[in-house]
């Protein structure tokens, strides 16, 4: 029979008093449970990306919902032949987003459905903010959506001010967007504290928008973190890639990290390259480790 798993993403705002003892609980519930992946709990929620047999999966989500603090976390669900994760994590973080100073998180964008979305695109009224890493946008994103003049997003209170020499904060109605949505409930309240009127993040972000509108208005794949990497943005619908190998420079959507651990790139590669490299990101790399593998 084949095997059926669920990879879930979540996360949740809300108080937790006590979050190490709260580390502790979710350790108890998973040992020796079939699951694997990456759960941080802070102060301020929840944030977490699992893969677990369907069993394991389902009893959790309902776990979940019997308890006070986290009975109206929302689950996105894809189905997947393997688990996503080599390990689990459980760990306590002091924010669940990182960003070096401190936004009200109450203040977020206002949170809309997929299909809002889908029409607000549409209407051809608005600025599409993707607030994803580069790396993350190079392989798929929404067809409008500007490319972050950021590799990592955690740098965007400075790209903030070349942002508003752009779009007037009084006038421009900002659509903001990320993997999950956790991202956008801190940088939607970063704009608003430049002074941004009108933001609006897309709720459960763009996993949630891939299960209920599809690929409408989509280019490519949708990075993720886990083994994976990459996935249909509808985890099923394959679209013609829109990146490139980087060495090649055929298209190409799957990323790799280069087979030498001490490398360890994050790397685009086409099938035909990935093989001839034998899973290095370079000449370079393959050579070194040959090289060291002749000495010893
Ligand atoms: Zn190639
Ligand atoms: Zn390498």
């Amino acid at each position: 029979m084949e095997n059926k798993y669920l990879v879930l993403a979540y996360y949740k705002y809300v108080d937790v008093e006590n979050p190490h003892r709260e580390v502790m609980v979710h350790k108890k519930f998973f040992k020796n449970r079939d699951a694997l992946g990456r759960i941080y709990i802070s102060e301020e929620g929840i944030n977490g990306q699992i893969s677990a047999s369907e069993e394991v999966a389902n009893s959790y989500m309902k776990w979940m919902a019997n308890r006070k603090m986290f009975h109206d976390v929302e689950f996105k669900i894809h189905e997947h032949p393997q688990h996503t994760f080599h390990k689990m994590t459980v760990k306590y973080r002091k924010e669940l987003v990182a960003l070096k100073y401190k936004v009200d998180l109450q203040q977020g964008g206002e949170h809309v459905s997929p299909q809002k979305w889908r029409e607000m695109i549409e209407s051809g009224e608005y600025v599409l903010l993707d607030v994803r890493n580069d790396y993350e946008w190079e392989i798929g994103h929404f067809e409008s959506a500007e490319k972050p003049d950021c590799r990592y997003f955690r740098d965007f209170p400075k790209y903030a001010d070349q942002f508003k020499e752009k779009y007037d904060p009084e006038e421009s109605k900002i659509m903001m967007c990320c993997t999950g949505g956790i991202r956008c409930e801190t940088f939607s309240a970063l704009l608003k504290e430049n002074g941004y009127k009108q933001v609006y993040q897309l709720d459960g972000g763009m996993i949630k928008y891939g299960l209920e509108e599809g690929t409408k208005h989509w280019k490519g794949k949708l990075f993720v973190f886990d083994e994976r990497l990459s996935v249909p943005i509808d985890n099923k619908t394959e679209l013609p890639a829109i990146s490139h190998c980087y060495i090649c420079k055929e298209p190409a959507d799957m990323y790799y990290n280069c087979a030498d651990v001490e490398c360890d790139r994050l790397f685009l590669g086409c099938d035909r390259c990935r093989e001839e490299l034998q899973g290095f990101c370079s000449e370079q790399c393959l050579q070194k480790v040959q090289e060291k593998n002749s000495v010893s």
